[in-house]
């Protein structure tokens, strides 16, 4: 008789789970686990959090779904609080864990901790699988010898050698849980009542927002809307889900193929393909790079030119800098765990060009504040824009008036976001913080 530990990470679902999938089928007992990290909550080296409030709502409502759909299959979730290793590691040696389960990591904190793990029980067998990406670690091991050094080989690279795999369905049946009881796990706070907008944390919530864009005829021109600052309908609007892992990348390329053979297969539906194959890039990326990940000099080594302004850092994060498409886009951000792919690409290019601030504080806010913040997309993005990383043409700098002229022509998404700029001077305190005269 074996028992086998279930550890849920970034991949709240039942759905086309292959780790959970192997947990139901080879365990005898099987108990499933969630573990809450309080440290993420807490300003880090940044001085921001890993994970900020809204995020932190988001996933609340993920887990409460899960713990439901576990349920209705007979299985608890626990959900426990504290560092994860230290947790685990007290559950593997008081149940006796035989088998370790979960969804390979993608960052590098994470991947840590898992060898840590296995570092400290050699006996334990973890058993990893990919659930966050389309293609799986033995399908990549020859295509990323060398790793490509940019988007577009690996965009070449994947389409002219790769067969996706098919989603798997939905786990059903587990084993029982072993009996015993867990002291230390904690009732799955219910969610409170404030909503984020457009999106609720959970699998279910994301069947039924895949169900709604791929019955609509939105895909179908997806390419000529996917810019605009804002709209739901603007993009296929995946990402928060994909981030939680609520959602499964393969099974969002499932329902694009029967659209495609259903209604229509054009440059728009092939889009999304594309885009999907720019996370796909960026999590292999992640786990190539590992640690470089974070760093100022990024992959290639280069060193921006850069300095610390407090002051410039706060406008840029409140949105009350000179530009007022920059103030429009950070406060949506603030207000809503949101801001469109083109308001990323304007911010970030204006905290490294305008600005002329380090990098990482931008993707470090962006952290702690996006719904949908994903370890590789983030990080991997932020370098590509600093110059620091796949872009081998470099530094990417976005004129902001000629962007605001372009997509946001008669000023409704500033004035929406109340983005006019309250003054036109980047520095209004000296390097000492104090105030800088205004002559009149
Ligand atoms: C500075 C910066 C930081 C970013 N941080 C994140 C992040 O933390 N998490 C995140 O999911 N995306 C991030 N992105 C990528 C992109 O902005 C979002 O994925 C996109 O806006 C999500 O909206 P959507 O689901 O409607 O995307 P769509 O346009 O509908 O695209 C479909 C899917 O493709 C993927 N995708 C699209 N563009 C990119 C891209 N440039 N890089 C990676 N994946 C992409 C997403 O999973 C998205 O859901 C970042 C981009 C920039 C420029």
């Amino acid at each position: 008789m074996n028992t086998g530990l279930y550890w849920f990470t970034h991949d709240l679902r039942l759905d086309d789970n292959p780790a959970l999938q192997q947990a139901a089928r080879q365990c005898d007992y099987l108990l499933v686990v969630y573990v809450q990290d309080p440290s993420l909550e807490r300003p880090d080296t940044f001085n921001t959090a890993r994970l900020g409030s809204k995020r932190k709502h988001f996933l609340i409502e993920g887990l409460h779904d899960l713990a439901q759909q576990l349920q209705t299959c007979g299985q608890q979730l626990h959900c426990l609080t504290g560092n994860p290793v230290d947790v685990l590691t007290d559950l593997i040696s008081q149940l006796g864990i035989d088998r370790l389960y979960c969804t390979r990591p993608v960052g590098w904190y994470e991947q840590r901790q898992l060898s840590e793990l296995s570092h400290r029980f050699p006996h334990l067998q973890p058993v990893t699988a990919d659930a966050y990406t389309l293609f799986d670690q033995a399908q990549m091991a020859e295509l990323l010898d060398p790793f490509p050094v940019s988007f577009s080989a690996f965009r070449r690279r994947v389409e002219k050698k790769l067969t996706l795999p098919a989603p798997l369905p939905p786990v059903r049946d587990f084993p029982p849980m072993p009996r015993v009881a867990i002291d230390a796990a904690a009732p799955i706070l219910k969610p409170d009542t404030a909503d984020n907008g457009w999106f609720k944390g959970g699998e279910l919530a994301a069947q039924t927002h895949l169900q709604r864009y791929f019955s609509s005829s939105l895909p179908a021109t997806y390419k000529q809307v996917r810019n605009e600052l804002d709209g739901l309908d603007n993009g296929t609007r995946f990402s928060p889900w994909l981030a939680q892992g609520s959602l499964s990348p393969r099974r969002v390329m499932r329902q694009l193929q029967q659209y495609e053979q259903r209604e229509t297969a054009n440059e728009s539906t092939y889009w999304i393909f594309f885009e999907l194959l720019w996370r796909e890039y960026f999590q292999w990326y992640a786990r190539h790079h590992d640690h470089r990940l974070y760093h100022l000099h990024g992959i290639q080594q280069r060193s921006p030119l850069t300095s610390f302004y407090p002051q410039r850092f706060k406008s840029w994060c409140e949105g009350s800098t000179p530009w007022p498409l920059v103030n429009a886009c950070m406060k949506q951000l603030k207000a809503t765990g949101w801001m469109s792919n083109r308001g990323r690409q304007i911010v970030a290019s204006c905290l490294v060009n305008e600005l002329a601030l380090d990098w990482r504080y931008g993707a470090a806010w962006f952290e702690q504040e996006l719904l949908d913040y994903d370890v590789a997309s983030n990080w991997g993005n932020w370098q590509y824009l600093a110059g620091v990383g796949a872009d081998p043409r470099g530094k990417r700098r976005f004129d902001i008036a000629k962007q605001t002229r372009q997509y946001d022509p008669q000023g409704d998404f500033i004035h929406r976001w109340q983005g006019e700029a309250q003054t036109l001077a980047l520095d209004h305190v000296d390097a000492a913080d104090w105030p800088i005269p205004v002559r009149h």
